[in-house]
């Protein structure tokens, strides 16, 4: 199987030339499809199978396929439960999309409000953000959930072993009901289970 086959658009395509990549792996033929439909998704895929490619590429296509007008604003948000994880899908969406003239910032703690804001203030249509740093910055006014179309979270279950669920309910509070939501996680405790029910809508599942 190859890119093409999945009806990634040609700005995504010409990235994963760059990056050399030939064929997606069973994640990205699996859930790219779900994630085009603009489907709900319950992602069970460890670190190392390509999964951050898997929800990168089909939420960069879907923005890219709007037509905007006027101010840009958070369309698509990924929570992350890391500062490392939270600056690689930052580096995958500066890869990816790098045709697409799509914009993305990254928040988290242990580094200066100023710079992170500085990227908020220019307009981003992508955000991504652990969530104690991403409640700071909301509580401040430097970030605006409400144009919130794509909500992923990433390694679910770890975010919620660092305790991190009340955030993220919080957070959810300040988006729009009416969203696609992907969730991925490692593994399937019930808590995870718990959370997937309550935030997914009919969501499909995916596991490799
Ligand atoms: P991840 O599971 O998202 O942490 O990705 C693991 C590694 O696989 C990363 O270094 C990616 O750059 C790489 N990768 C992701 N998708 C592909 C692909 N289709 N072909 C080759 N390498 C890939």
């Amino acid at each position: 199987m190859t890119f093409k086959e999945l009806y990634l658009i040609e700005p995504i395509l010409q990235a994963l030339e760059a990056e050399g990549y030939t064929s997606p792996t069973p994640i990205q033929q699996q859930a790219i499809p779900v994630i085009l439909q603009k489907r709900d998704l319950l992602g069970c895929a460890q670190t190392g199978t390509g999964k951050t490619a898997a929800f990168v590429l089909p939420v960069l296509q879907l923005l890219h396929e709007q037509s905007i007008t006027g101010a840009r604003s958070i369309r698509a948000l990924i929570l992350a439960p890391t500062r490392e994880l939270a600056s690689q899908v930052s580096d995958s969406l500066a890869a990816y999309g790098k045709y697409t003239g799509l914009k993305h910032a990254v928040v988290y703690g242990g580094v200066p409000y100023r710079v992170q804001t500085e990227a908020l203030e220019a307009g981003v249509d992508i955000l991504v953000a652990t969530p104690g740093r991403l409640l700071d910055q909301l509580d401040q006014g430097f970030v605006d959930l409400q144009q919130v179309q794509v909500l992923v979270l990433d390694e679910a279950d770890r975010m919620l072993d660092m305790g991190f669920i009340q955030d993220i309910r919080r957070l959810l509070n300040v988006m729009p009901e009416q969203r696609q939501t992907l969730l991925f996680s490692a593994t399937m405790p019930t808590e995870i289970v718990k959370l997937a029910k309550s935030i997914l809508t009919e969501p499909e599942r995916v596991e490799v």
